[in-house]
């Protein structure tokens, strides 16, 4: 407990852009979040007053933080499962704990653990050597889908194999370099769905409206909120489909459960057990976002409501090829200028190409002219040029 304020301690490992906006939501329910960061520029370091320097690997170091506060979350799940579990059994206290936690780390877990309780998803096989992948293509056709098991993240660790030789030239070299695989059908998708979830210890769920996210090179670029033409039928059912899973791995916090949409229903694709992407516009969007949500759940307090205030369009703020010359300072003024309603939430990061610098949300009807200005806002924030030649002057 803060001795000074009365109020438990959060942790949270990692000092990335999810722990920089839970710290966000953090002052407002009288905390500072405490944050351990891995270097001296994480974008949560940067802005949170009480900043333990450490690495996720090094469980010395993950002991002496969790020592200082009441509860240990996380920013990402890279912490290594056996860490997390000698955590739990020295009696720290993690939300989510090691055994939820296990099916956001490791694919392989997750979609064994999915079929057991009859969730939908790709018919999947692991991968122990070339033969497993092209007995798979056999019997399901390719192309496939092969995944790193653990480790990827932003579509890093997923390739396509379109035929049994680009099996052959690819498997070897991963298995090789210790990567655990699978393999999945490919699945005919009419376009992706993200919903998210918030589950307490106490037992509470609270579902937001389901988005849309649209990706580029694996990367999420875009999420429209709530996902347009989905029925009231079909968004129940995958907040219904997400509630289960978060109650059925007892996760506490928010859970964001990915799905593809296809003819024939929905597909879990993958979990995550944190704030995640395509809830960054709930910051805007909705009546409790999902920065305070976590907060709430994993200090066992009452859930906030999760209504819709406007149907909002979050864009992607990701970097340039090559930085401009334009000072981001500059972009930000002319973006104000041109957008004076564009919700700009920035993470205080160095400029290299492709990162999450920021996203900017949109607030209004869910038509084409508000998404045209998302991606327009986000991509002068990064590339200092308006898509649809706008002269600053
Ligand atoms: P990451 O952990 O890097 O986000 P995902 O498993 O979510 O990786 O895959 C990244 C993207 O690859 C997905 O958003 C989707 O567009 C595509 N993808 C993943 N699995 C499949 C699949 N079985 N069939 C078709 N596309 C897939």
């Amino acid at each position: 407990m803060d001795t000074r304020t009365g109020l438990p301690v959060v942790g949270m490992v990692g000092g990335g852009q999810l722990a920089r906006m839970t710290h966000q939501a953090a002052i407002s329910l009288g905390q500072s979040l405490r944050v351990l960061a891995a270097g001296e520029h994480d974008s949560a370091g940067l802005v949170a007053g009480e900043v333990v320097y450490g690495h996720h690997t090094d469980l010395e170091a993950l002991r002496a933080f969790a020592r200082g506060v009441d509860v240990l979350t996380f920013d990402h799940e890279h912490v290594p499962g056996e860490h997390l579990l000698t955590l739990a059994v020295e009696g720290f206290v993690l939300r989510p704990g090691p055994e939820s936690l296990a099916f956001a780390q490791n694919k392989l877990l997750m979609r064994e653990r999915m079929a057991a309780h009859g969730f939908p998803g790709p018919a999947f096989a692991e991968v122990n050597d070339v033969g497993d992948a092209l007995k798979f293509g056999e019997a399901h056709s390719w192309p496939v889908v092969l995944k790193a098991a653990s480790g990827g993240y932003d579509g890093k660790g997923v390739w396509m194999l379109d035929s049994p030789e680009d099996a052959g030239a690819l498997i070897p070299e991963l298995l090789d370099a210790g990567t655990p695989l699978l393999v999945e059908a490919k699945v005919a998708m009419r376009r992706e769905l993200s919903a998210l979830v918030a589950r307490s210890p106490f037992g509470q769920g609270a579902a937001w409206p389901v988005v849309e996210t649209v990706q580029s090179d694996g990367i999420n670029t875009e999420v429209l909120a709530p996902a347009p033409g989905l029925t009231a039928k079909q968004t129940h059912e995958a907040q219904e489909l997400a509630l289960r899973i978060a109650e059925e791995l007892e996760v506490v916090g928010v859970l964001a459960v990915e799905l593809f949409e296809t003819d024939g229903g929905l597909l879990v694709n993958e979990l995550a057990m944190r704030p995640h992407n395509s809830g960054h516009w709930t910051m805007d969007g909705c009546r409790t976002s999902q920065f305070e949500q976590h907060l709430r759940a994993v200090l066992d307090y009452p859930l906030g409501v999760t209504d819709l205030l406007s149907p909002t369009v979050m864009a992607n703020v990701l970097g340039a090829p090559e930085t401009p010359a334009m000072r981001p300072d500059e972009r930000l003024h002319h973006l104000f200028a041109r957008f004076p309603d564009a919700r700009v939430h920035l993470y205080g990061k160095g400029e290299r190409p492709g990162r999450k610098l920021g996203h900017v949300n949109l607030l209004g009807p869910l038509d084409d002219d508000l998404r045209r200005r998302a991606r327009l806002a986000a991509h002068w924030l990064s590339h200092a040029e308006w898509l649809d030649g706008h002269q600053i002057h």
